[in-house]
């Protein structure tokens, strides 16, 4: 049922649609926020990397200085030098040792005096530097040697690993820094690995020294991002989050709105989707079409023919009733008006109002309108008016009802008998039919009291001197017993469903003159 029936939750774009909306600012926020992260952890990797480099570049001059400064000292006696050797390192802060090479082999050390170590130009990236694991003195533990030659003469002058890993863990504390030498690479950690150093995840930098051949690698791992985005934009993402929260509401209750009943009932009067169906009235002795209830019906797109109790109750407490109603006249006109040739002069037409139709004047237009498709005195107007809202004596309503009925429209009672105003109707308005409910014509052969009421009803009309209508005649004892009655007009399926404008126009067409009417109208299909 397109008004009231909740479909079981399907995932249609309804249903995504919010969460693609409210996603969509957070996920361009996130982006964005993340480019930014990128660009300010790149330029703090490249700003750490540099330092590093040049930590490392003024270590290494110490480094050079000293050996540079015993460069003319190899080659003589380890005695001689030796002095010097240990004033290299007591004046250069960096300079743990300082040594003498000839002929490949180191014979004089600033810690040992003489000694005898074979120097191997190949361990020197570009013959100059050395990242090693460790030595004789101090195993295990990392070692940077700086090399200067001169022929088969040579210094060289080393530092402590620690004075490295100190560069890499004070410049950088949140950074995975590594200083490269050769194939040889030192870490946080104080190791000297072999082989390439691992790819930082984030702000990845690698940067040479322009004067040493080592080079500085640095970065952040993964995680880095997600802490930055916690600790530095936390009311940025609060608020991206509230906009995505705020702009998936807005787009759920867009959507619900435009989706609400009131909406979809705009929507199928736009689209002209409500149609008449049209039931005809009989009249007493001859059984001939005196007549014809104009029955709405909502031809919905995907629901198919759709009940009118299932949409009018919504119409009516929506105040939509009256557009609605407006709309199936005009349909209804331009539907029979063609073939008013066909209809007997005086023809009824009854259409449902509902008290709506009383709070203002404009139902006189439309019956104005609706009449003025036909020849004079070929439709008789009848406005069938329920119980279901409330109507009151008000002086727009009286006047309402004195000016229709000026313009020879007239009124009944539909549903009589059934509601609680039904006698203050008939006293305060100027009623020309009663139209008595299925429910007592049902009854008919049924109990003694409930065919009492009915009998009451019938005579009710005749003192007043009004018209009277049965609805729901089924059977044939019940349409004879209303004839026995008098009962001027009867309606029903033992004469006629209603049917759409076509079908009960070729009916018009093919039986004019028709006692009875068979029973060739398919029962209508409608959704429930
Ligand atoms: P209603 O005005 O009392 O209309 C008579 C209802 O009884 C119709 O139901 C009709 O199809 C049904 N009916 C006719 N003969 C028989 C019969 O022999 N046996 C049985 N069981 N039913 C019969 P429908 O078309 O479903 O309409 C239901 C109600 O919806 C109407 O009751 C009327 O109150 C309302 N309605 C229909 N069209 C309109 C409209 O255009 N405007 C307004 N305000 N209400 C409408
Ligand atoms: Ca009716
Ligand atoms: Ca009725």
């Amino acid at each position: 049922m397109p008004l009231t029936v909740k479909r079981p939750a399907r995932w249609s774009w309804r249903t995504l649609l919010p969460w693609i909306v409210g996603v969509v600012p957070l996920a361009c926020g996130l982006v964005v926020m993340n480019w930014q992260i990128e660009r300010e952890l790149r330029a703090t990797s490249q700003a750490t990397t540099r330092q590093v480099v040049e930590y490392v570049d003024h270590i290494l001059d110490n480094l050079a200085n000293a050996a540079q400064a015993l460069l003319p000292l190899a080659g003589s006696p380890c005695a001689d030098a030796q002095l010097a050797l240990r004033s290299q390192v007591t004046r250069n802060a960096f300079v743990r040792s300082t040594n003498l090479v000839q002929q490949h082999t180191l014979y004089c050390s600033s810690l040992f005096g003489d000694f005898d170590e074979p120097v191997d130009g190949n361990d020197y990236t570009d013959g100059r530097l050395w990242l090693m694991d460790g030595n004789s003195v101090t195993p295990g533990h990392a070692l940077l040697v700086y090399r200067t030659s001169d022929g088969d003469r040579g210094a060289i002058s080393t530092v402590d690993g620690d004075h490295l890993l100190t560069a890499l863990r004070l410049i950088g504390p949140e950074e995975a820094l590594q200083i490269r030498v050769g194939s040889a690479w030192l870490g946080k950690d104080g190791v000297v690995h072999d082989g390439t150093p691992p790819l930082a995840a984030a702000a990845d930098v690698t940067l040479g020294s322009t004067r040493y051949p080592f080079s500085v690698h640095g970065g952040y791992e993964a995680s880095k991002k997600g802490e930055v985005l916690r600790s530095h934009y936390p009311a940025l993402l609060s608020l991206l989050l509230v906009l995505g929260v705020v702009a998936g509401c807005a787009c759920r209750w867009q959507i619900r709105r435009a989706s609400s009943p009131r909406a979809e009932l705009r929507r199928a009067l736009e689209a002209d989707e409500f149609l008449p169906y049209f039931q005809p009235v009989v009249r007493k002795g001859d059984y001939r079409w005196a007549g014809a209830e104009v029955l709405m019906r909502w031809n919905h797109p995907r629901e198919g023919l759709v009940r009118p109790d299932l949409f009018i109750p919504y119409a009516e407490h929506s105040g939509q009733i009256v557009a609605m109603t407006r709309a199936l006249m005009l349909h209804t006109a331009q539907s029979l008006a063609p073939y008013a040739a066909l209809l007997e002069d005086g023809f009824h037409i009854g259409i449902n109002i509902t008290a709506d139709h009383c709070r203002d004047l404009s139902l006189l237009d439309d019956c104005r309108t609706f009449l003025q498709h036909f020849p004079p005195g070929r439709v008789r107007l009848t406005l069938e008016l329920t119980e279901r809202k409330l109507l009151e004596a008000t002086p727009v309503a009286l006047e309402l009802f004195a000016k229709l009925h000026d313009m020879g429209v007239m009124i009944a009672l539909d549903d009589f008998g059934t509601g609680q105003s039904s006698l203050n109707y008939l006293r305060q308005f100027k009623v020309d039919y009663l139209k008595i409910d299925q429910s007592f014509v049902a009854m008919i052969g049924g109990d003694a009291l409930s065919q009492h009421i009915l009998d009451s009803i019938i005579e009710l009309s005749g003192k007043l001197g009004l018209g009277i209508v049965a609805e729901g005649v089924e059977t044939e004892v019940q349409r004879d017993y209303l004839a026995d009655f008098g009962v001027d007009f009867q309606q029903g399926y033992l004469f006629a469903r209603p049917m759409p404008a076509d079908a009960f126009l070729s009916a018009l067409a093919t039986r004019p003159g028709v006692t009875r009417l068979p029973q060739d109208a398919p029962p209508e299909i409608m959704r429930d």
